[in-house]
């Protein structure tokens, strides 16, 4: 168990997504996105498109569209912690949940687009500054992708 019941993380845990840092799995990641994005089946809806160029299902593009970002009380205690769960909400979602809370983004992208690296830079401000105690990605299939590369723009960076 990596956190503590009072949301704070145990000393000396290394989390998986620093672990990768430091072997060939991160670029790995990187390069298998880059070819989801030109053929797309990241989720069962199983597209085949060339994102670049054609939207599937789920109507995202090979760009980040980012709707709001911020530490988000309203999850799971062990989530939320202290400080907030660091969530990102994306525009675009492949689920189309009838009952969905954020249909302006998941259903109509409300939000706007940005690069890798304000994606990377967002990550590290929900961790250096609002001190969140995960990243909290929703929803995250459309956007693995970018999600990925934007880790890859903060380790090179
Ligand atoms: S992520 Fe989007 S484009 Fe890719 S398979 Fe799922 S619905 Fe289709």
């Amino acid at each position: 168990m990596a956190c503590r019941k009072d949301g704070e993380m145990q000393p000396n845990h290394i989390p998986g997504y620093r672990k990768i840092l430091t072997n060939k799995i991160l670029q790995s990641k990187v390069e298998q996105a880059r070819q989801h994005l030109t053929n797309c089946n990241l989720c069962p809806h199983d597209c085949g498109v060339d994102r670049r160029e054609k939207l599937g299902f789920c109507r995202a593009a090979d760009k980040v569209v980012l709707s709001s970002y911020g530490p988000h009380m309203g999850e799971e205690p062990p989530l939320v912690g202290r400080h907030g769960s660091g969530t990102i909400f994306f525009g675009y979602c492949n689920m189309r949940c009838i009952f969905c809370q954020n249909c302006e983004l998941s259903f109509g992208g409300e939000g706007e687009v940005i690069t890798n690296a304000e994606l990377a830079e967002i990550t590290l401000e929900l961790q250096d500054y609002y001190h969140c105690h995960n990243i909290n990605l929703v929803t995250p299939p459309p956007g693995r992708c970018t999600d990925c590369r934007a880790g890859q723009w903060y380790r090179y960076s």
